[in-house]
């Protein structure tokens, strides 16, 4: 069953499989292979990368030989495949192109936004057998009438979840109606919510469906979000709508601990001075702290003293903290390998974790080779719109705050110190309970103790007054 051969695909075909290195096909198409080389409809589940695109351009491809079996003169249109992204189709129409590398005279042309529409209505004229589309571009030339649809054989909706998600259902919806009615149709979609189901139902015909899990993946405990800033449709959004996104969304998720990265140090501090403003205990890691500096912060996290932490991507570099359940994206990181850096800083030893990342409307597409190198979806949401909610009123009630301060005492493991020394001391001469003191870090020189804000001044003024192990310590409250 492993193999392509089961399949009745022609010598042309199988000769390309061969030479492109495709041995055995991927689940997706030894699924739906079958189904889709009988001409039948199908609805399909299944991840980017998992070789949807060969699924559907295969049996597009020997139809195009049984209706069109000379290309060179044939050249009418045959098939439309409506993709979400300029990016998908690029990617699509490559694909296509590598399959049908043996059909000569194939024309291809991705046909999206993005890009002047003059020369793709000079080459539509030309005669074009397969358009790779996005939904505006496609509905703009079936206005213009520079593109005819109503004699295709063969309909392709890509990632129609991700159509959903950009806004383009009316769009769609109009492409609908120049559709003709006998058509062979292939819907893939990550998620079926109830309008694409409706599509499906208005558009296909008895489809078989077919569902694919998504491949065993390297960090299952990683829940991966993206959040849509408004205004929707935006090129860039400003920092004040991050901001505000930011705040809800923490206030809705109330991590322990949580690392914000942001991609310049300008950001981190401006993020940092911003969220102190309305009373949200932070902490910042950038290139320009000295180390003593960046030590105190660390150490405040890692006992969480502070819940959250900005940090660039540098500073977080050798950042020694165990595990946080949070990681926010404050804007997409510029390269991927980043990306997949950062969120792996959450989901470690067993614990889940989730990755929030701030997108504006026009990055959704930046999304797609995430998804690819950490082989998992990322939930898009959108709509949350906060234009006319203060800042003021979105941090009101947020419980950000950590009931611990750090005490900072200058001695450490050289000096001899233990935690049980400062445990001591904090119990006995200065009569603060057990229960009010949290994690105790010794370092070679330097020590720092999460204790209850409640309690904080009478440790500090009972460690400055008394001693530590016999001696006198250098205290200070960690900020
Ligand atoms: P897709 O999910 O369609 O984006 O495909 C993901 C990648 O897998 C593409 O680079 C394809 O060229 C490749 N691919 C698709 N089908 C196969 C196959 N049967 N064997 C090996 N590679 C494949």
């Amino acid at each position: 069953m492993n193999t392509f051969e089961t399949f009745h695909l022609s010598d042309k075909l199988k000769t390309v499989l061969a030479e492109l290195g495709y041995s055995s096909p991927t689940p997706i198409q030894a699924q739906s292979l079958p189904h889709l080389l009988q001409g039948r409809d199908l609805i399909g589940q299944s991840a980017t990368g998992s070789g949807k695109t060969a699924a559907y351009t295969l049996p597009l491809l020997e139809r195009l030989d049984s209706d069109c079996p000379d290309l060179q003169r044939q050249r009418g249109l045959q098939a439309l495949i409506l993709c979400p992204t300029r990016e998908l189709a690029l990617q699509v129409s490559g694909e296509i192109r590598k399959l049908g590398k043996k059909h000569i005279g194939l024309k291809v042309l991705p046909v999206t936004g993005g890009v002047p529409i003059g020369p793709q209505i000079v080459a539509l004229e030309k005669g074009i057998h397969i358009v790779v589309g996005t939904p505006g571009r496609i509905g703009d030339h079936l206005r213009r009438n520079t593109l005819e649809i109503a004699s295709i054989r063969t309909l392709v909706l890509d990632e129609a979840d991700r159509m959903l998600e950009m806004g383009f259902q009316e769009e769609m919806d109009f492409i609908f109606t120049r559709l003709p009615s006998a058509r062979h149709t292939m819907l893939f979609s990550a998620t079926f919510p109830t309008t694409i189901e409706s599509w499906s139902r208005s558009i296909q015909n008895d489809p078989v469906r077919i569902v694919i899990e998504p491949e065993t993946l390297s960090r299952p405990d990683i829940e991966q979000r993206a959040y849509v800033v408004e205004p929707l449709h935006a090129d860039r959004v400003d920092f004040n709508d991050r901001l505000k996104l930011m705040l809800y969304l923490l206030k809705e998720r109330d991590p322990a601990s949580c690392i914000v990265f942001v991609n310049f140090k300008a950001d981190a501090s401006a993020l940092e001075s911003e969220l102190k403003r309305i009373g949200v205990s932070v902490g910042a890691l950038h290139g320009d702290l000295e180390q003593p500096d960046r030590e105190r912060v660390m150490a405040r996290f890692r006992n969480r003293s502070i819940r959250i932490l900005i940090a660039t991507d540098v500073a977080a570099r050798g950042i020694d903290v165990e595990s946080v359940d949070t990681v926010v994206n404050f804007e997409l990181p510029l390269k991927p390998e980043i990306y997949v850096h950062r969120i792996g800083r959450t989901g470690r030893a067993g614990r889940s974790g989730i990755s929030m990342t701030l997108i504006a409307a026009k990055q959704v597409e930046k999304l797609a080779p995430l998804e690819q190198l950490t082989g998992m979806k990322i939930l898009i949401q959108k709509g949350l719109d906060l234009k006319n909610r203060k800042l003021a009123d979105l941090s009101a009630d947020l419980k950000l705050d950590s009931e611990m301060e750090t005490l900072f005492i200058g001695a450490g493991r050289k000096n001899k110190l233990r935690p049980g020394d400062i445990l001591g001391a904090l119990t006995g001469e200065c009569g603060i309970a057990g229960e009010e003191i949290g994690k105790i870090e010794i370092q070679d020189y330097i020590s720092f103790v999460a204790i209850s804000k409640r309690v904080s001044r009478k440790a500090l003024s009972g460690l400055e007054t008394g001693r530590v192990k016999g001696r006198r310590v250098r205290v200070e409250l960690a900020r």
